[in-house]
C-alpha cells in the first residue's frame, strides 16, 4: 500500500511538473507571439513615423510651401500608406491648417492643438523639438487612432508639425493575421484604457497564461496584452494529461501491486531460507550426536560430509576427508568400493562389514548401514552411511565361539570318557559279579552265618553297580551312539514300548491310553526309550488306586498359550532356571526353532512331585526316594533329557504331589 502510495504521489507530482512544464511551454508561446506582435507593431509605427519624417524633410527641401503643394503631397502619402488616416499640418502656433484627406477631419482645421484634450503631448514635441504620438484620438468614422507628430523645425525653432493619424485596428489585424485565426485574444492598452480588444479570454485562461508586453508607439508607452484564444485554450484543455495521470495511476497500482507481490516472495524466500538453516542446524546436530561414524558419498563413492566421529575415528580433518574416495578408509577398499556400488544398486545395504583403518594404524571392525537419499524430483544425489563400531561385539562372538568349542570338545572328551570308562569298567564288574555270585552259591551255609551276610552284600553292591554302569554307558550313547533323525510315526512307536513294558503294566494293573500322535523327524530307538522311561516311571511311581496314564501330541503353535496358563504356578523346566512362561514367550516367538514343533504329554494321576524338586529330577543319580522305597538308579530323567535336548527340544514337569505329574517334552519338525 505504502508502496503504491508513494508511486501515486510520483506520478501526480510528475504529472503536475508536466503540466507546469506545458502550460509554461504556452505561456512561452504566447510571450513569443505576444513579442512578435508588439515588435511588429513597432515596426509598423516605426516605418509610418519614417515616412512622415521623410515627408518633412522633403516638405522642407521645397520652397513652394503652399497648402495646394501639401495637400498634393500628403495625397500621395496617404494613398501609398492607407494607415494613414490623414495627415495634416499644424502651424508654429500650434493651430491645425491643412488637412488630408480632409474627408470628415475638415472640422479639426483651424482646431489649437493646445486647447486639445492631448495637449500635453502636443506640447512635449514643441518642446522636445523631436518626433511624438500624441495619445489615442477617436477616429471621425470610427475606431482609434494616435497621430504622429514630425516637428518642422527651421533655426532652432518649430516653424511647423506634420501630423499623421494612423488608424490601429489595421496595424493591429495585420500582425494578428500572422498567427492562426482564433489563435489569441488581444488587448492593447493605453495608460489604463483599453484602446483595443479583439474579444475576451477565460478567467482560469486570464490567471494562467495572459502575457502583458510593453510597446512603444513613437515616444509612448502602450501595453500589449494577449490572452489564449478559445482554439488555443481548447487545444490547452486536452484530456491527454488526465489520460497520462490516470494510465500513470494505474501503472503505479500495478507496479505497487507487482512491487508487493515481489516483496512477499522475497519474505517468503528469506522465510523459507531461514527455516532451512534452522533445519540444516538441527539435522547438523543430529547428524553430529551420534557417536558413530556418519558419512555422506556421492555415486562415484566420493565423500560429501561427515560428522565428528568420523574425523576422530579416521584422524583426519574434514577438509581433507571431503572429496576424497569412501573406499580409501578400509583395510579392504576393493570390497569397500563394491559396498558403495551396491548401495546405489540395491537402495540400501545392512551390516555391511569392513575393516576402518583409524588413526595410529588402528583398526577397528565396523557394520555399515547405507541408503541412498534423493533430491525432490526423486533423483538419487548420493548415499547416506553409518558404521557401527562392532570390534568388542567381533572379540566376544570370537571369545565366545573359542568358548563353546572348548566347552563341546570338553564334553565330547567327558562324554568319550563316561561311556569308555562305564563300558571298559562292566568286564572287570562282570568277572566280579560272576564270582561273587559262585561264592554266594557254593558256599551258602556252609561258612559261619556273618560270611553269608557279607557275601549277600557283595553280591547286591556289585549288581547295584552293575546297573549303575549299564544306566551312565545308556546315558553316554545318547549323545555318541544316536541314529539321524528320520520320519517315525509315534503311534507305532508308542504301540511297540507298550508291548516292552506288557509285563509291568499288566502287573501294575495301569490303564494306558493315547491321543493321536504325529510323525516326527527323530531316533526311534531314543524316542521310545523317552516314552519307555516316562510311562515305567508314571507306574513306579504310582499311587494306590488304579493307575492311568494318558500320552498326547498337540502342534505347539495351537498349545502353547494355554499350556504357559496353565504353568503359570512357576514349575521350573529341566534346566532349573527357566520357567515355563519363558518358555511361552518361546513359543510365540516365530523365530524360534521349536516355534512349528510338537508339544507331547505323558501324564499320570500317582504320587505327583513337590514342585520344588521339579528341575533337580533331570539330572543324573537326582532321585526323591530311596532305593528301598523304589528301586532306580536317577538317571532315567536324565537319558529323557539328554535325548529330547539332542532333538533340539526341551522337557519340564508339572505337577501336583498326590494328584499326578505330567511330563512335557517338545519335538522340533526338524532338527536345526
Ligand atoms: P529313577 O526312576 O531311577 O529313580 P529317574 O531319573 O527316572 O530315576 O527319576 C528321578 C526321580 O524323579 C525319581 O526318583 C522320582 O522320585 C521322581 N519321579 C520320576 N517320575 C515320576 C513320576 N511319574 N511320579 C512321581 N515321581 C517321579
Amino acid at each position: 500500500m505504502a508502496v503504491f502510495m508513494l508511486l501515486a504521489l510520483i506520478t501526480v507530482l510528475v504529472w503536475q511538473r508536466d503540466v507546469a512544464h506545458k502550460r509554461e511551454i504556452f505561456k512561452n508561446h504566447i510571450a513569443s507571439c505576444a513579442n512578435d506582435i508588439a515588435r511588429g507593431l513597432e515596426f509598423s509605427v516605426d516605418n509610418h513615423t519614417a515616412v512622415l519624417e521623410a515627408f518633412k524633410d522633403r516638405w522642407l527641401d521645397r520652397t513652394d510651401r503652399s497648402q495646394e503643394r501639401f495637400e498634393a503631397f500628403a495625397d500621395i502619402h496617404t494613398k501609398r500608406f492607407p494607415d494613414f488616416e490623414a495627415i495634416y499640418y499644424v502651424d508654429h502656433t500650434g493651430v491645425v491648417r491643412w488637412v488630408v484627406p480632409s474627408e470628415g477631419n475638415e472640422a479639426a482645421i483651424c482646431t489649437d492643438l493646445h486647447d486639445h484634450p492631448n495637449a500635453r503631448y502636443f506640447v512635449e514635441v514643441e518642446q522636445s523639438l523631436k518626433t511624438g504620438s500624441t495619445g489615442v484620438v477617436k477616429l471621425a468614422g470610427g475606431g482609434v487612432g494616435f497621430s504622429v507628430c514630425v516637428p518642422v523645425v527651421g533655426r532652432g525653432k518649430a516653424v511647423g508639425y506634420i501630423n499623421g493619424i494612423l488608424r490601429v485596428h489595421p496595424l493591429v489585424a495585420r500582425q494578428v493575421a500572422k498567427h492562426s485565426k482564433g489563435e489569441f485574444h488581444l488587448h492593447l492598452i493605453f495608460g489604463k484604457d483599453v484602446i483595443l480588444s479583439t474579444g475576451e479570454a477565460t478567467a482560469r485562461a486570464r490567471d494562467l497564461y495572459s502575457v502583458n508586453m510593453p510597446l512603444r508607439v513613437v515616444n509612448q508607452r502602450w501595453r500589449l496584452e494577449l490572452l489564449p484564444g478559445q482554439e488555443l485554450e481548447a487545444r490547452m484543455k486536452t484530456v491527454l494529461p488526465l489520460i497520462s495521470l490516470f494510465l500513470g495511476l494505474l501503472m503505479s497500482a500495478g507496479l505497487g501491486l507487482l512491487i508487493f507481490f515481489l516483496i512477499q516472495r522475497i519474505e517468503q524466500h528469506i522465510q523459507a531460507k531461514g527455516k532451512f538453516s534452522d533445519l540444516y542446524l538441527y539435522n547438523r546436530a543430529l547428524i553430529e550426536a551420534s557417536l558413530d561414524p556418519l558419512v555422506t558419498f556421492d555415486k562415484k563413492g566420493l565423500i560429501l560430509d561427515v560428522n565428528e566421529a568420523m574425523i576422530r575415528a579416521t584422524g583426519k580433518r574434514r577438509e581433507k576427508l571431503v572429496g576424497t574416495p569412501f573406499e580409501d578408509y578400509f583395510t579392504d577398499s576393493k570390497r569397500a568400493h563394491e559396498g558403495v556400488q551396491e548401495v546405489f544398486k540395491a537402495g540400501k545395504v545392512k551390516d555391511y562389514e569392513l575393516v576402518m583403518k583409524g588413526r595410529d594404524k588402528a583398526e577397528t571392525v565396523v557394520l555399515y548401514n547405507a541408503s541412498v537419499y534423493k533430491d525432490q524430483n526423486g533423483k538419487i544425489v548420493g548415499a547416506f552411511a553409518a558404521a557401527r563400531d562392532v570390534t568388542e561385539q567381533k572379540r566376544a562372538e570370537e571369545a565366545l565361539a573359542q568358548k563353546a568349542e572348548e566347552l563341546a570338545r570338553s564334553n565330547a572328551e567327558l562324554q568319550q570318557f563316561a561311556y569308555v570308562a562305564s563300558h571298559d569298567l562292566q568286564e572287570p564288574l562282570r568277572m566280579v559279579a560272576s564270582y561273587t555270585q559262585l561264592l554266594a552259591r557254593r558256599y551258602k551255609g556252609r561258612l559261619d552265618s556273618d560270611a553269608d551276610e557279607f557275601i549277600a552284600y557283595a553280591v547286591d553292591g556289585v549288581t547295584r553297580m552293575q546297573e549303575l554302569i549299564h544306566s551312565l554307558l545308556t546315558y553316554s550313547r545318547v549323545g555318541t551312539h544316536g541314529k539321524d533323525l528320520e520320519p517315525t510315526d509315534c503311534e507305532a512307536l508308542l504301540e511297540r514300548t507298550l508291548a516292552n513294558l506288557k509285563m509291568t503294566i499288566e502287573e501294575s494293573g495301569a490303564d494306558v491310553t493315547r491321543d493321536a500322535l504325529p510323525t516326527v523327524m527323530a531316533d526311534d530307538v531314543q524316542l521310545g526309550q523317552l516314552f519307555q522311561n516316562l510311562i515305567g516311571n508314571a507306574i513306579k511311581f504310582r499311587n494306590q488306586g488304579p493307575l492311568h496314564v494318558h500320552v498326547t501330541a498337540r502342534p505347539i503353535a495351537e498349545c502353547g498359550v494355554r499350556n504357559a496358563e496353565r504353568t503359570a504356578c512357576g514349575v521350573r523346566s529341566a534346566e532349573g532356571g527357566v520357567l515355563a512362561s519363558d518358555l511361552n514367550s518361546e513359543i510365540q516367538n516365530p523365530k524360534s526353532k521349536i516355534q512349528n514343533g510338537w508339544l507331547f504329554s505323558v501324564s499320570d494321576n500317582g504320587i505327583g512331585i513337590d514342585p520344588e524338586h521339579a528341575g533337580r529330577i533331570f539330572k543324573v543319580f537326582q532321585r526323591l526316594h530311596t532305593r528301598h522305597e523304589c528301586p532306580g538308579t536317577g538317571i532315567g530323567l536324565a537319558i529323557c533329557r539328554k535325548i529330547v535336548e539332542r532333538h533340539g527340544g526341551r522337557i519340564w514337569v508339572e505337577s501336583e504331589p498326590g494328584k499326578g505329574s505330567t511330563f512335557y517334552f517338545t519335538i522340533p519338525q526338524k532338527k536345526e
